[in-house]
This record gives structure tokens, C-alpha cells and sequence, in this order.
């Protein structure tokens, strides 16, 4: 079963080796996530890619047939809301898988709410490429989100609040331990993560606030300024 919908490329989608943005990107034939402009950038990009390339899971095609459980993200830092999406919701048409999710076993897609350019980092690091830790520029400041599972499982803010905290852990491995962070993109590794991040209490830590910069709180500030300043080298370079 696959979704012809959620798997075509929408405008502003980009090649995830050379970021260049073209509708006819042609997707990984396994895992259907990362997609190229030519052979040529999927040439280049195959040894970072065969670390974390699995099959596509199959997933549901078209929404839910009843309103879902899920998560609206807005704001500078993560600012999670529980929310009930409708069958009618345009992320059901319209939401972009965020390449991470797959292959961590918890299909998720994004679906911008606005058109507006407000700072939402947590956005930017669900989006992020395997490959490079970086995302399209379409998901820096990409305002209010509404984020579902693709596989129609309710999604509650703590689910999204570890992944986001995932995406950021492999943010900050890159680009020194790049190919330690693409290794550990798949549902065990992101399972163990899940699982220390409970012990630790770092979900508790995270409400405290921006005042408690030890833990979770220092992982965070760490990785936001690093994909600031990554966020800043692709405007230059693709803005
Ligand atoms: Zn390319
Ligand atoms: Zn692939």
C-alpha cells in the first residue's frame, strides 16, 4: 500500500544533496524519503545514505477515517498543544513526511499552518536530512506546525517532545560523528533514546524552563545555536 499523494514532490521541495527545489525530484526507490535532483547527487550522496536507508513502511493511504489525536508546535522553542485533527485536516494531503520520523519507526507528517516566517526551531529540527542534519530552507522559521502520524496512531506532545529532542541529539553529533548519528536513525536506537530520556526525568527538566541550563536545557541551547548557524550558512548560500 503507498500514499501516491504524500510521496510526490511538493514545490519547494529540495534535493537532498545539492538543495536545489524542483517538483520533479526523483525519491529513494527504498525508503522513498530522500529525494534528487540527478543520478549524479544520489551517486554522491549513497555512502551517507546506505546508513539509515530502509524499505518505506506501508502506510495508510489518504486521512483517518475518524478525527486523531495529535500535536500543534508554534513558537521560538518547542511549545507543544494537544490537538484533535479532522479527516478533512490538509495535513492529510498536503503534510510532508519528516525523513527522521520514518526511520525511527514514527512516521510523522508536517504540515505547515500559515504562510507566515515565524521562528518554530522545533519544526526546523523534525525536518532535518539524515544526511546532513540540516533541513530545507521551506521549514526554517516555518511558523505554527501541525505534525500527525502517518500511520494514523494518536501522537501525544511527549512522543513529539522526544523525537524533536532526538532530531536535535543527532543535530549536535553533526558534522564530526555524522555518520554515528545516521546509524542511529532506526527504531532501536530512537526506542534506547526514548527510554534514558524518560529516566533522566529530562522531559520534567525541559518544563522547568530556560533557567535550568543544565541537561537538557544546555543539549537544546547547544543544538539551537548550531543550526542557527547552519541555518544562516544556506541562506547565504541558497537564500
Ligand atoms: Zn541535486
Ligand atoms: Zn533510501
Amino acid at each position: 500500500m503507498s500514499s501516491s499523494r504524500s510521496w510526490k514532490p511538493l514545490p519547494l521541495d529540495t534535493c537532498t544533496e545539492c538543495w536545489s527545489a524542483s517538483t520533479t525530484l526523483k525519491r529513494c526507490s527504498v525508503c522513498q524519503v530522500s529525494m534528487y535532483c540527478s543520478s549524479a547527487c544520489q551517486k554522491k550522496s549513497r555512502e551517507s545514505h546506505e546508513r539509515f536507508c530502509v524499505s518505506a513502511p506501508s502506510l495508510p493511504t489518504g486521512p483517518p477515517p475518524a478525527p486523531i489525536a495529535a500535536v500543534q508546535v508554534s513558537g521560538p522553542n518547542f511549545e507543544p498543544k494537544a490537538i484533535t485533527v479532522p479527516p478533512g485536516h490538509p495535513v492529510w494531503s498536503q503534510g510532508s513526511i519528516a525523513p527522521v520520523s520514518q526511520f525511527a519507526g514514527i512516521p510523522l507528517f508536517v504540515y505547515r499552518d500559515t504562510d507566515k516566517k515565524e521562528q518554530n526551531q522545533s519544526a526546523t529540527y523534525m525536518m532535518i536530512a539524515p544526511e546532513s542534519g540540516l533541513a530545507p530552507l521551506r521549514w526554517d522559521r516555518a511558523g505554527t506546525v501541525t505534525v500527525v502520524r502517518a500511520d494514523h496512531e494518536p501522537l501525544t506532545p511527549v512522543a513529539l517532545e522526544m523525537y524533536w529532542m532526538f532530531c536535535s541529539k543527532l543535530i549536535s553529533m553533526c558534522p564530526d560523528d555524522e555518520a554515528d548519528a545516521q546509524k542511529m536513525c532506526n527504531p532501536n536506537d530512537f526506542q534506547a533514546f526514548c527510554r534514558e530520556y524518560k529516566e533522566g526525568g529530562a522531559s520534567q527538566e525541559y518544563k522547568e524552563g530556560e533557567g535550568s541550563m543544565n541537561g537538557v536545557g544546555a543539549l537544546v541551547a547547544l543544538a539551537s545555536a548550531s543550526a542557527l548557524v547552519l541555518a544562516f550558512a544556506r541562506r547565504l548560500l541558497y537564500g
